[in-house]
């Protein structure tokens, strides 16, 4: 038998013959993240249903030397769940059990197939998983691990990682290990929580949520431009304010965003600022006075306040809805994600602006803005011949103008394969050779998401691994990785 095939026979003993999809249309779907302009096939997309398919799974590539990529809901938007030609797409959507709920220590257990919103509601109403990214509907726990996913409640509640207490991977070889944060010893958490899939496979996530806040006050300012915004949010946040969230969105976002929704945002506004306080009942009330009179003051010509649970949620949804909103705008384009300082904010969405003239592109924006972390959507129309290349230059440039403002290449979205080739910019060659070790340690056969988050592959000893780059997939342009 082939050795493809011996593989396929055992993936499929493991986890039985129809959660083997290897038909190029079964393939159809897996064959890209949410940046959907690369695409690869793989060999095969195995869809285990227990912790012990998926080490078994691991444990048949790692025999077969036959790389392995991890995915949850395939919402990630930097190409991390991206498959590998001649690999093995394993997709974590069948574990989905929610282990255990214990509100008195605030602990929750869960399998990582299982959606973000589903650990809020397993324990609503009297607690919260804060880390919210807008993709918490369908996006996976593991993924959220993997990414370190934040959102809009981050600003004051911190990362993903802040939350998680326990993992259990499946490394490379097969071999299964625990990790608790309060235990002594190094920190594996640590390294493990934003690493994109390429330490291993995570089986069972051991979360921390917290209570619920007595009072949540929701407001949207609507002000003539950015600028103008920008000037709210360092008002708020110098006056010792943390609101839960704060977020932005420019005239196009809010364009976008309100022909999905008709949430009732106001299509004349420049930039809308979403404030949301939480905390105690008066320190709330007292807060929010003082937060409508600072927006005020910044010059918001209109001010929308939540009444009702109703009302807060329309607000929201706006909000949430922005990235998949810009589909109505523009038949296509690149979400970004950087991090500027806040006082930076004024100066790169003047520089975002000149580079969207000057690429003759359009560019929306929404952000965390208590973060500074940017999400510029850089508009095009792929039909248009050079349109696509241009908005990738654009979008790499704006990057850029994030680092160059002593910022980060990204805030939450991750490095995957859109980001690496951007990776120097912000280390030094000894930075990356420690990232390396540190991966070579957990994965010397370099078999768990290969190519992906390092910039350049590189030799864990003297035998080079499996993988082998191949061209990937992408509408009439070629692919830049
Ligand atoms: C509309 C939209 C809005 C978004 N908003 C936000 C936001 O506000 N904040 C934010 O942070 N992100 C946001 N994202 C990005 C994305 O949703 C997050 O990165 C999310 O955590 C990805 O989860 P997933 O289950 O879809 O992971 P996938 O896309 O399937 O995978 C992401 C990465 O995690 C790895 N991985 C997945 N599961 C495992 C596992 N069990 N073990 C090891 N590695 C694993 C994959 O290999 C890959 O590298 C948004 C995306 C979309 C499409």
């Amino acid at each position: 038998m082939a050795p493809d095939a011996h593989l396929i026979s055992r993936l499929q003993d493991i986890c039985g013959p129809e959660h083997v999809l290897t038909h190029p249309h079964a393939l159809a779907t897996y064959r890209s993240d949410g940046l959907v302009q690369y695409r690869q096939t793989p060999l095969a997309a195995v869809l285990p249903a227990t912790a012990t398919e998926v080490r078994d799974v691991v444990r048949a590539c790692f025999e077969a030397n036959v790389p392995w990529v991890a995915r949850g809901a395939g919402t990630g938007l930097s190409g991390g769940a991206l498959p590998v030609a001649e690999g093995v797409l394993i997709v974590l959507a069948r574990l989905r059990r929610i282990l255990s709920v214990d509100l008195r220590d605030a602990r929750v257990v869960v399998e990582p197939g299982v959606s973000n919103l589903a650990v809020s509601r397993a324990v609503a109403p009297t607690h919260f998983f804060p880390p919210d990214p807008s993709s918490q509907v369908v996006c996976s726990i593991g993924g959220n691990v993997a990414e370190n996913s934040g959102g809009a409640h981050c600003f004051k509640y911190g990362f993903t990682t802040n939350y998680v207490t326990g993992l259990e991977v499946v490394l490379s070889d097969g071999s299964v290990v625990q990790c608790q944060r309060d235990a002594p010893g190094y920190d594996l958490l640590g390294a493990l929580v934003g690493s994109e899939g390429t330490l291993g496979v995570v089986t069972r996530v051991e979360l921390r949520v917290v209570p619920a806040p007595e009072a949540v006050r929701t407001l949207v300012a609507f002000f003539e431009d950015t600028g103008a915004a920008g000037d709210a949010v360092t008002a708020i946040v110098s006056a010792g304010i943390v609101p839960g969230a704060i977020e932005m969105m420019d005239r196009l976002s809010i364009q976008a965003a309100e022909q999905a929704t008709g949430a009732g945002y106001r299509l004349d506004a420049g930039a809308a600022l979403l404030v949301e306080l939480d905390g105690p009942q008066e320190e709330c009330t007292a807060r929010f006075e003082h937060v409508l009179a600072l927006c005020a003051r910044a010059g918001a010509r209109d001010v929308r306040v939540a009444l009702s649970e109703q009302e807060r949620a329309l607000i929201w949804k706006a909000r949430k809805a922005a990235f998949a909103a810009m589909g109505r705008v523009a038949p296509a384009y690149y979400v970004q994600d950087g991090v500027i300082p806040r006082t930076q904010l004024s100066k790169v969405l003047r520089t975002i602006d000149a580079l969207a003239a000057q690429y003759e592109l359009r560019v929306a924006n929404v952000f965390h803005a208590g973060d500074g972390n940017l999400h510029p959507l850089v508009c095009y129309d792929a039909a248009r011949a050079g349109e696509p290349e241009r908005a990738e230059e654009l979008a790499g440039l704006i990057v850029k103008a994030c680092v160059d403002a002593g910022g980060s290449i990204t805030g939450e979205h991750g490095v995957g394969i859109d980001k690496k080739a951007q990776m120097p910019s912000m280390f030094s060659e000894s930075d990356l050779e420690a990232f390396h070790r540190l991966r070579c340690a957990f994965d010397p056969g370099g078999l768990a998401n290969p190519g992906k988050v390092m910039p350049t592959p590189r030799l864990c000893g003297e035998v080079p691994g499996p993988y082998r780059e191949h061209p990937l997939e992408r509408d009439g342009v070629a692919a830049r990785f």
